[in-house]
């Protein structure tokens, strides 16, 4: 379970300082162990904040966050590790990919000599490359391979947990499936809890196990993966799923669009949602709705699926 409560405004740790970056508010999660969640939204939901934030990319400006009932401290995050969109400008140019693999296990101390080059070949080795690919430099690569790198070094220190930003959206689709598969297996293999974030719906309904939707810094919709896109609740979750020609569901109309987001810094009142949603009535523009339980296993933030008008 994450808990990132009320009120955020989060600062880049060593960047500029009162940088303000997309705001996270009251956001709380369960990921069952070994399974993926997968976080959805349109760019500015916050979704990546809320990766950076879990992983200490980013700090609170205020609020807390939480990681099994216990505040997410740095011991914790030695059971997080991050793998990120591009993999290019994610590993060092100037180094091979060995010392690339190898840097966490040397940071930390965990290996050093014979031991450290045979513990970074068999991570080659479990995402596909091979040992004498080490002594190589990240632009021999292809894309796929570049990500498998992030993946091998990624794993370096044994994590529990993955926190992965849109790991393929930089890669071609044909890639992207390989990558993907990988992933999937090497979460059997060594059962690795996955938080997905990603805007394709494609991809999520391939890796996710659950879903959560974003609007604007908040969770409105999280259900299993199968709930959500057989029957979304939300009307925001509708419209993503609308938008997506072989996700959409068949003898149900679409749902209207209408409008940009926002601007995260300066959501709208009540639900932020309303001034997009066809279903929108008064209360909707100054009552703020809280995640209620579906009965399905999912929870929902919308008047209208509360007041059964949906
Ligand atoms: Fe639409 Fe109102 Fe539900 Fe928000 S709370 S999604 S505005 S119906
Ligand atoms: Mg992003």
């Amino acid at each position: 379970r994450f808990d990132v409560s009320p009120p955020w405004l989060e600062r880049v740790v060593g960047g500029k300082p009162r940088q303000v970056v997309h705001a996270v508010d009251g956001v709380s999660f369960d990921i069952e162990r070994g399974t993926t969640l997968a976080l959805v939204g349109e760019s500015g939901c916050g979704k990546s904040t809320v990766a950076r934030l879990l992983v200490g990319l980013y700090a609170p400006s205020a609020g807390t966050l939480q990681f099994d009932g216990r505040p997410l401290d740095a011991a914790a995050r030695q059971r997080l590790q991050m793998i990120f969109q591009d993999p290019y400008a994610s590993l060092n140019p100037r180094w091979t990919v060995q010392d690339i693999v190898a840097e966490p296990l040397v940071e930390r101390r965990l290996a050093r000599g014979a031991e450290l080059q045979a513990r970074v070949a068999a991570l080659l080795q479990s995402v596909g490359l091979a040992a004498a690919d080490g002594v190589k430099y990240p632009h021999q690569f292809s894309g796929g391979q570049r990500q498998r790198i992030s993946i091998a070094r990624a794993l370096a220190t044994e994590p529990e947990f993955l926190v992965c930003d849109e790991p393929t959206s930089a890669l071609d689709v044909s890639v992207q499936a390989q990558v993907l598969n990988l992933m999937k297996d090497l979460q059997r293999e060594r059962g690795l809890t996955y938080l997905f974030i990603s805007h394709n719906l494609a991809v999520v309904r391939h890796v996710a196990d659950a879903v959560g939707v974003m609007y604007l810094g908040r969770l409105v919709e999280q259900a299993p993966k199968r709930a959500l896109f057989a029957e979304p609740r939300h009307p925001y979750t509708r419209l993503l799923l609308d938008a997506i020609p072989d996700v959409a569901m068949s003898g149900r109309a679409r749902t209207p669009v209408r409008g940009e987001v926002p601007n995260p810094l300066a959501p709208p009142t009540g639900c932020a949602f309303h001034p997009r949603c066809p279903h929108a009535a008064s209360r909707c523009a100054v009552e703020r709705p809280l995640l209620r339980d579906d009965g399905r296993g999912g929870r929902t933030a919308c008047h209208a699926v509360e007041e059964g008008r949906i």
